[in-house]
């Protein structure tokens, strides 16, 4: 077997032990959680739980101790310094936060907000909703062919407050030019917000190199859990910001007339923590760093090139922009074909792919008529799921010749 042949890390996923055949392509949506993430969080509930920030008991001083080093190791993953990062649920709650504590106050009618047409729907409707509310407008840069956003300064004006935008796109893992744009946004002093969902766990991100002000992911797309997720916001930046819900843990001081907040991260964290979750993302950002130090990178590149070759064997599929591996997303349309119904059939034989419109309905109504199905390489991805995504659409080929031959006759017409 080459190297691209076998993944060294399969055999750390409790699934893919049970289901060794199981072909499983929708690490976008969801990566599955490898066992050492999954013993980590075990831990900490078994044995080391206890309220952070409360207690003056040993066990709640030493759960205090571990939540704040999960924070720093997973701002250390990005670059950032642990006093600028947020837990959040997720990506979509960060971009709620981040609408309504950063955009919101400083949008006044006649602004603008610029987003891009790749974004997801968690990083456009915090987005929209907002102008919508105020009266400002919302604004869409467009794409050039390799579907990357193009010429995003020609919708940024003086009226331009923030611009959002994706660091690598969901439906087809094209990576955007973020540090050339929010280097320049800075200049202009224009807020500038990254929607890292895609690309923390493919990419070295450091936000100091990025230079934006803000910068979300989710846990459960770089194999860690559900329902955790970081938000780097800048320090300065932060400072200004009011808290978005209020609650236990957050307060300094609450009277009948008024309450004062803390100040920092921990303004952010209203109510107790998802403290398992914290522990699952710190050992995922763990598990991705050992995978990396052992080549992940290059194995998934090739992998990916792999999958390319395969699907580009059936001309009746048409591929998506993409990246070349680095982002291993490959999303691919047929307007005769309905993408649900290839799903449902591949699943039959353990392919496993998502289907629709990825929650990137602007994107995919520019680019295809009836949504595409997209498949997404993980660690533990290996040839024999290529393999077996190859035998799947043979058999599709095979049952819908006439539906070809239809497609082939009206081309010709
Ligand atoms: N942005 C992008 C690019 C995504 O891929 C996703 C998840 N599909 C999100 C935002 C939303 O993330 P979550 O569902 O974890 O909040």
């Amino acid at each position: 077997c080459s190297g691209v042949d076998m993944s060294q890390w399969r055999e750390q996923f409790s699934v893919f032990r049970k289901r060794p055949e199981w072909a499983y392509f929708d690490n976008a949506a969801s990566c599955q959680v490898p066992d050492p993430v999954l013993d980590t969080m075990l831990e900490y509930q078994r044995e080391l739980h206890a309220n952070v920030h409360r207690g003056s008991y040993q066990q709640s001083q030493h759960a205090t101790a571990l939540f704040e080093s999960w924070r720093a190791q997973i701002a250390g993953f990005i670059g950032a310094s642990a006093d600028t990062l947020i837990f959040t649920r997720g990506t979509t709650e960060s971009m709620n936060v981040l609408a309504e504590s950063l955009l919101r106050p400083r949008l006044k009618a006649g602004d603008n907000v610029v987003v891009t047409l790749s974004e997801h729907h968690a990083n456009w409707l915090p987005w929209q909703r907002v102008c919508e509310q105020v009266g400002a407008e919302f604004r869409v840069a467009g794409l050039n062919a390799a579907g990357q956003v193009e010429d995003i300064f020609a919708h940024v004006d003086s009226r331009t407050r923030l611009v959002a935008l994706n660091h690598a796109s969901n439906v087809m893992g094209v990576i955007n030019p973020v540090a050339e744009i929010c280097a320049k946004l800075r200049q202009q002093g224009v807020l500038s917000v990254v929607d890292a969902a895609q690309s923390a766990a493919q990419l070295n991100l450091d936000v100091s190199q990025l230079q934006c002000d803000a910068l979300a992911f989710s846990g459960h797309k770089l194999y860690g859990p559900t329902g955790i997720g970081a938000l780097y916001v800048r320090a300065d930046v932060l400072d200004t910001m009011p808290p978005y819900q209020v609650g236990g843990g957050m307060v300094d001081m609450v009277y009948a007339d008024h309450s004062t907040f803390h100040r920092g991260v921990q303004g952010f964290e209203a109510g107790t923590p998802n403290l398992v979750g914290a522990a699952g993302l710190a050992a995922a950002v763990e598990f991705i760093q050992g995978c990396r130090a052992k080549g992940s990178s290059a194995y998934l590149r090739a992998l990916f090139g792999q999958l390319k070759d395969t699907i580009e064997r059936f001309e009746w599929l048409t591929c998506l922009p993409h990246s070349d591996g680095v982002v291993p997303v490959l999303s691919v349309h047929n307007p005769d074909i309905h993408p649900r119904d290839l799903a449902v059939f591949l699943d039959q034989d353990g392919v496993s792919a998502r289907a629709g419109r990825h929650c990137a309905q602007p994107l995919i109504n520019k680019l295809t008529a009836n949504g595409c199905l997209r498949f997404s390489l993980g660690v533990h991805s290996n040839a024999a799921d290529i393999q077996r995504l190859a035998e799947g659409l043979e058999a599709w080929q095979r049952e819908h010749k006439g539906q070809r031959q239809h497609k082939g006759q009206r081309e010709q017409s």
